[in-house]
């Protein structure tokens, strides 16, 4: 298998720490809001890694956090008159919600930065002690960028021209920096801002300190994978580099995977420009299951442009695999003959499994594994009609399966209810009601459950709505 690594800007061959293992970090959402498109974008291609990563036979110890302290979760805990914690773990819940209608599969751990401050308070004070970091007069720790000789190696920035560049910036409260390129460990803390005690002065770590931190606690000192978008490479991941390697004395990530940004209609998503969207907004309109097969249209490295087009093709697409499946499941359930007949073989469908591995094998290329799905689709449409031998039909579905379900799409058709339906179905179980046939009535109510529909009694009838 092939992975592109950010620091050498090559596809390398993976060849893991440990044989037949992945330890992998994912750097997770910072929680003050609803996840937005973007932030999905790396959650679904960091799954679909893991996924491949089964599929070739590894097991893989999955680490992504959720950033749940930071200025944009104070501020919005300010505007609503509530403790940070609140707002964290409100967003952290919604997430999660989005994570499931994803079909991202659980991380093996979710760490939480505030539950790891004392790891962080060690770290910081391990690199003081060797000479990387210092205390400022005001208690702001700051890591000495300077005393780590290889700062830069993973942007391919130089130390000299990031001096020069943020020596003209003037960051208020940052005027103990002995070097303009140094970064903060640990802040002091602001009136009303929630704060922990520390050897250097009652405050909360910075963000980068956070991940070295998990990462070592829950994946140990080195690791093969460490992933975020391409945002992330600097400052957070360079400066995640040199506070762990200059703590711990080794390599931290084998390979650093970056996922290209998510455009909305070719421009910057921005709040500003009116062009933002949730993974709930999406949910309203779509499966999100469409969400996630149109994030996987292209390679992950590669820039994605969001449009209504884009996701109604996605729709379609994703259309054309599930009613491939229901033709090959209602063939299988009235097949007449069992085994495979001479016409059948497996050879045309195991070279596109061929194809769907190469391509995966090459830096995880999702569109090209996508293309030889369509191709076992169309096979699957040309070879099979009620002639099939059970044993055929079975395996083709199987195989879809397989490749479909690294991908993390979900291969059952969701049965889809119209509001008539729900009303009439409403209607009779008040009927049923009225004649106090309650079991009927419950059974109606089971039945509307089971399609995701909520039946409410209140003062004005029976309300409802979609889970
Ligand atoms: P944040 O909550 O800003 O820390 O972002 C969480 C993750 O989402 C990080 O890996 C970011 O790089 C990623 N991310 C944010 N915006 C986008 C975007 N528009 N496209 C792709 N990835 C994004
Ligand atoms: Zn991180």
């Amino acid at each position: 298998m092939k992975v592109f690594n950010t620091l050498s800007r090559q596809k390398e061959e993976f060849i893991p720490l440990e044989p037949g293992k992945v330890k992998m970090y994912v750097c997770g959402p910072t929680v003050y809001n609803f996840i937005h498109i973007g932030n999905a974008r790396p959650i679904i291609v960091f799954d679909t890694v893991r996924r491949y990563f089964e599929y070739r036979g590894f097991e893989v110890n999955f680490v992504s956090n959720f950033t749940d302290i930071d200025d944009k979760i104070i501020k919005k805990a300010m505007e609503e008159g509530v403790e940070a914690e609140i707002i964290s773990r409100r967003y952290i819940e919604e997430c999660k919600k989005d994570m499931e209608g994803l079909n991202v599969k659980p991380a093996t751990s979710t760490p939480l930065a505030t539950e790891e401050i004392d790891g962080m308070l060690i770290m910081i004070q391990e690199l003081i002690r060797a000479g990387h970091a210092y205390a400022a007069k005001d208690g702001t720790v700051y890591f000495r960028t300077k005393s780590f000789e290889e700062y830069g190696k993973l942007s391919h920035k130089n130390l000299e021209d990031l001096q020069s560049g943020f020596r003209e910036i003037k960051v208020t409260g940052e005027e103990g920096k002995e070097d303009p390129a140094d970064f903060v460990l640990w802040k002091p803390k602001k009136e009303g801002e929630p704060y922990w005690e520390s050897p250097w002065c009652d405050g909360r770590p910075g963000w980068h300190i956070e991940c070295s931190v998990m990462s070592k606690k829950y994946l140990g000192e080195q690791i093969d994978i460490h992933a975020g978008g391409e945002d992330l490479i600097f400052p957070h991941h360079e400066n995640e580099i040199a506070q762990s390697e200059a703590a711990n004395g080794k390599d931290f990530a084998k390979y650093w995977m970056h996922n290209g940004f998510l455009n909305i209609d070719n421009k910057k998503m921005s709040k500003s420009l009116g062009n933002f969207f949730t993974v709930r907004e999406i949910g309203e309109k779509y499966d999100l299951q469409v969400l996630r097969f149109f994030m996987l249209s292209a390679h992950y490295r590669s820039p994605l442009n969001f449009s209504a087009d884009l996701m109604e093709s996605s729709k379609n697409g994703l259309e054309r695999i599930l009613n491939a499946f229901d033709k090959l499941r209602s063939l299988e359930a009235s097949a007449k003959t069992e085994k495979f007949r001479d016409c059948e073989s497996r050879e045309a469908a195991e070279e596109l499994v061929s194809k769907y591995e190469a391509a995966m094998d090459d830096d995880f290329n999702t569109a090209d594994a996508i293309s030889a799905i369509f191709e076992l689709v169309k096979l699957s449409n040309s070879t099979t009609n009620e002639e099939s031998s059970r044993e055929y039909v079975i395996y083709l579905r199987e195989t879809m399966e397989r490749l479909c379900g690294v991908l993390g799409i979900l291969t059952e058709k969701k049965e889809e209810i119209l509001d008539e339906e729900i009303e009439a179905m409403i209607e009779a179980r008040q009927q049923a009601r009225k004649d106090k046939n309650f079991a009927l009535a419950d059974e109606i109510r089971g039945k509307l459950l089971e399609k995701g529909i909520v039946l409410e009694d209140t003062r004005e009838g029976v309300k409802w709505k979609r889970a």
